[in-house]
């Protein structure tokens, strides 16, 4: 089985001390690939000298996060057309709106998010959506571009049932990730009720780690924690769980079906 942990900030300074290790931990686990999405400039070098120091296993995205917006992202947002019109990416991200750090600046935020979706399009390239307390915020935006064809991930989706449907009808996947094992957050129902093939993998690492290691800092290894609980809430086998989202991954990322 192969496993593809489609969100993981392992380029962060939570793993300066073993930033390898945790990449050798999940390599032994068959998580063969991992997908480094952007933050803002603080980072992106991190995350590019990572992607340079494994081209096989990490492949860095390219975008402004939401939380970096600010008063003003005219400059953030200049870094990161610079970095697209040098070379490629496997995506744009993560964009999107979060409304749970800060309220005041909505409409930097929807300016910032609209601008890399649309770069994302021109560039015929999948977009992955950071949305915190934002739904209706998310889907506004969304809706402006009905028409173009668009294609990513709702990363780290946390919603209802109804929410799941009108992301999928925008054509982009679910990231699942460690929320789904939390008892009390309800989402493993809401997944169960999802087709396999809208579905992706993430840990969100070093943010958000499953159960049973609640509390402590995440990594990509614990993805078998969050595919084990969709296992037993789908009642596919591990071996479909690790096929249906390594090839839908694959697929977003690289327009491939996997082998
Ligand atoms: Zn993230």
């Amino acid at each position: 089985m192969i496993w593809i942990d489609t969100h993981c900030h392992l380029y962060s300074e939570e793993f300066k001390d073993d930033r390898h290790e945790a990449l050798k931990r999940a390599l032994v686990q068959d998580i063969q690939r991992i997908y480094l999405p952007a933050i803002d400039s603080e980072s992106h070098q991190a995350m590019l000298d990572l992607e340079a120091e494994f081209p096989q296993h990490c492949f860095a995205m390219m975008g402004l996060h939401p939380c970096s917006v600010g008063d003003d992202p005219t400059q953030e947002l200049a870094i990161v057309k610079e970095y697209w019109d040098q070379r490629d990416f496997v995506a744009v991200g993560e964009i999107g709106i979060d409304l749970y750090w800060r309220k005041d600046n909505l409409e930097q935020q929807k300016h910032a998010f609209r601008t890399q979706i649309q770069w994302a399009i021109e560039r015929n390239k999948p977009f992955i959506i950071h949305c915190r307390e934002a739904f209706d915020e998310v889907f506004s935006v969304l809706e402006e571009f009905q028409g173009s064809p668009l294609k990513g991930i709702f990363h780290c989706f946390s919603g209802t049932a109804e929410q799941a449907k009108r992301a999928i009808q925008f054509g982009l996947l679910l990231g699942i990730g460690g929320v789904v094992t939390y008892k009390k957050a309800g989402l493993a129902e809401v997944v169960a009720s999802i087709p396999l093939s809208h579905i992706v993998l993430e840990t969100d690492a070093p943010y958000l780690p499953p159960t049973p290691h609640r509390g402590k800092r995440n990594e990509p290894s614990f993805l078998l924690h969050i595919a084990e609980k969709l296992s037993e809430t789908t009642g596919a086998p591990l071996s479909r769980i690790a096929s249906m989202t390594t090839e839908n991954a694959l697929s977003l990322f690289h327009g491939e079906p996997s082998k």
